[in-house]
């Protein structure tokens, strides 16, 4: 009997394309499905094109040049303080503010390590709803870690956001707010290391991006877009991991963007990854390779082959050398990372000469290979980590 994909469930909810919704109709048994019928979140500028935008606008009977005053001060300026647009009558500045910059996401909760330059922000929405979001600085770039949606389906066991299973999909202006959030905190010197600006996003919080196609593409477009129409984040700073969603993988190669793709991996045998990435039961490795590959080439970009160090599970000499078959030749690299631990896993990372000579075999074979500088562990803010649900608040 076929299974409706969570994703389906919830792509349905806020306005996501049918043929995603198609694509991962077939999830195996097993995957966590969406709760019920939900309200949407309140429209907002952010889940608009420039366009879109002026349309808007035009509904509250003002001109279309109003619209892009709005969009300066939000994504030019990263305010969303009717107080700060003195260009708009004062009246104007409170009506417009409110009707397309509703308040979508409220910080419950900020913890930091690094010298307050690893910052994971606990998130809540309008119908209560959490996510998390991890801002991390480093001497050369600043890259904000989002979430797609809260929770995830995935249901992979490694990971701390698979666990409680899918909430619901963001709507593209929550994703953009959390962006728009580390972009304000960088501008007004927030971030211990002086003013700044956010350089990098990667889908890698919580959720499964490619399982919130029509939201997840609105967001990459208003981050990347230049300001007003959107943040100004150059395409190739981009990174959307996907745990192999192969149908949207190859709708997203037709975009024609410029943004990496992970793939999240972690085994090179169907065995073994059925078990660690259970949609794997519905898109074998082969087949997630070939749409990876696929978007290699139709973007010119490597894409980065994810594999989450797990001890005695996926870090055999023998897994290294069928992973360096898979892909030696091909653009793509392999971005190794320790384990990170996670409630009730009875899994631990690697032992660091086994990861040693993991990677060794990988090098050798002429396949690129890093060892992923994984941080916020000590405030549950790593790769795997995120679980908002479970957090106090
Ligand atoms: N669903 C997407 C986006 C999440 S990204 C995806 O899976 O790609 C989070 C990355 O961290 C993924 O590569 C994921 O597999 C990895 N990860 C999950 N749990 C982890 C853990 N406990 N330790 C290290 N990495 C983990």
């Amino acid at each position: 009997m076929h299974h409706i994909g969570a994703a389906q469930l919830a792509d349905s909810q806020t306005g996501g394309e049918r043929s995603v919704a198609q694509a991962t109709r077939l999830l195996p048994i097993g995957l966590t499905q969406a709760r019920g019928r939900r309200a949407r979140p309140p429209r907002h500028l952010a889940d608009l094109d420039p366009a879109g935008r002026r349309a808007a606008v035009a509904e509250l009977g003002q001109p279309g040049y109003r619209a892009d005053q709005l969009s300066r001060h939000y994504f030019g300026r990263l305010t969303d303080d009717p107080a700060d647009m003195t260009d708009l009558p004062s009246g104007l500045r409170t009506e417009l503010a409110g009707a397309l910059l509703p308040p979508l996401l409220t910080a419950q909760r900020e913890l930091e390590c690094d010298g307050g330059t690893t910052r994971k922000t606990l998130w809540r929405a309008f119908d209560g709803a959490f996510v998390e979001s991890v801002l991390m600085r480093y001497p050369d770039r600043v890259t904000m870690c989002v979430s797609s949606q809260s929770g995830c389906g995935m249901a992979c066991p490694f990971c701390a956001t698979g666990q409680a299973g899918l909430t619901r999909n963001l709507s593209a202006a929550e994703i953009v707010t959390q962006v728009f959030a580390g972009a304000r905190a960088m501008a007004t010197g927030a971030v211990p290391g002086g003013p700044g600006r956010v350089s990098n996003v990667v889908f890698m919080g919580m959720g499964e991006p490619l399982a919130n196609y029509a939201s997840v593409l609105a967001a990459v477009r208003r981050i990347t877009e230049p300001a007003p129409a959107g943040l100004g984040i150059s395409q190739r700073s981009v990174t959307v991991s996907t745990v192999g969603l192969v149908p949207a993988i190859r709708k997203l190669a037709d975009e024609e963007l410029s943004v990496r793709l992970a793939v999240s991996l972690h085994a090179p045998d169907d065995e073994l990854r059925d078990d660690l990435v259970p949609v794997n039961r519905r898109w074998k490795v082969a087949e997630v390779l070939d749409a990876a590959f696929g978007y290699a080439a139709a973007t010119g970009r490597r894409v980065s082959i994810e594999y989450a160090m797990i001890r005695d599970i996926n870090d055999q000499a023998w897994r290294a050398e069928l992973l360096a078959g898979l892909l030696a030749g091909r653009l793509a690299h392999v971005n190794l990372i320790p384990l990170n631990p996670t409630p009730g896993s009875k899994w631990t990372a690697s032992d660091p000469a086994v990861a040693d000579e993991f990677f060794d075999r990988l090098a050798s074979r002429g396949v690129p290979v890093t060892v992923r500088d994984t941080r916020g562990t000590q405030i549950d803010g790593a790769c795997g980590q995120l679980a908002a649900a479970s957090s106090p608040s």
